[in-house]
């Protein structure tokens, strides 16, 4: 990018994942752009002086960020909140849990660092919103997050057919290192047999339809919940560690109250979330400053999800926005 001895700014929005400190008052600030995806920055003074600039690069807040291109890391000259999604993750748990599993997944999916990766961004931005806006069990919003996360980076696992074969027949078990869903005829011994309303809520789930997630029983989410979490450390060959607290949580409840939690604020209102607006929050990103001017989306790589993926994009067709156009 920039030559030697020339000054070089540059904008750009992102997600911060993660802090770490540098020195005695700095922080190396690792944050998912929109256009330059994942990028680690340094940020100036920020624990020394507990300034509002420090508070803005707290992990979960998504910020504008006008940086200062330097031959190692570049510097956060500027930092402006755009949305303080970490303030109503940090006071309830599971939303907090699974909100930090997100934060870990975007960065280990994102292996490559200034590896363009809209579309994981757009992802990370829309679940955020979701889970923050509580209208559905934050359980199936990271199950949701996860899916599609798998699914832009290909990995997308086989759901209404048969990972092996293609037959659309009866599926009986799930391999996570076979693809996905397998039928009888594939299936090896040994395999997990998932109950079919499972298939039909992981199915669900890519594709953004939150009324048949919503109304899914805890048992089957449970099992959702297991196999996607399986399926994505298969994956990682590194574990995503926050997902064990998640999965230890969620464990918890599973066993000992086998009904939706009654602890969980948001139970009550679950089933009146009928209509699409949280689908269409957590896959777009419509209402984003800089969103309209975002060029050549076209070119991104991770653009190369699976059907599932592109599917979960169309229903929320509300349509303007450059952000629908990134397949
Ligand atoms: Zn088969």
């Amino acid at each position: 990018m920039g030559d030697n001895g020339r000054v070089t700014l540059y904008r750009d929005e992102g997600i911060v994942l993660r802090t770490q400190k540098l020195g005695e008052a700095d922080r190396i600030v690792t944050v998912l752009t929109r256009r330059s995806g994942r990028l680690r920055a340094a940020a100036k003074g920020v624990r020394k002086t507990r300034s509002r600039f420090g508070a803005r690069l707290e992990p979960f807040t998504h910020v504008d960020l006008q940086l200062y291109e330097r031959r190692s890391l570049d510097l956060i000259t500027q930092a402006e909140t755009l949305r303080p999604y970490g303030e109503r993750l940090v006071v309830d748990y599971p939303r907090y849990t699974a909100g930090t599993a997100m934060l870990e997944t975007a960065e280990k999916l994102t292996a490559a660092e200034r590896e363009p990766a809209l579309r994981q961004f757009l992802l990370l931005l829309g679940g955020l919103r979701t889970l923050a806006d509580g209208t559905h069990d934050p359980r199936l919003v990271l199950d949701a997050f996860l899916l599609r996360s798998l699914s832009v980076a290909g990995w997308a696992p086989a759901l209404d057919e048969c990972g092996r074969c293609g037959d659309r027949g009866q599926l009986r078990g799930f391999s996570i290192a076979g693809g996905g869903a397998m039928c009888a005829r594939c299936r090896q011994p040994g395999t997990a047999t998932p109950a079919p309303p499972t298939f039909a809520l992981m199915l669900a789930l890519l594709r953004g339809e939150w009324d048949y997630a919503d109304d899914s029983e805890q048992r089957h989410r449970t099992e959702c919940s297991g196999l996607v979490a399986a399926y994505l450390q298969w994956h990682l060959e590194h574990g995503i560690r926050s997902l064990r607290h998640v999965e230890r949580d969620s464990g918890e409840r599973g066993t000992a109250v086998p009904e939706r939690g009654p602890d969980t604020p948001e139970a009550g209102d679950l089933s009146g979330a009928g209509d699409l607006s949280g689908a269409r929050d957590f896959l777009g990103a419509r209402d984003v400053p800089g969103a309209g001017d975002f060029p050549g989306a076209g070119d991104v790589p991770g653009a190369r999800g699976a059907s599932g993926g592109r599917d979960a994009e169309q229903p929320a067709g509300s349509g303007g926005t450059t952000d629908r156009e990134t397949v």
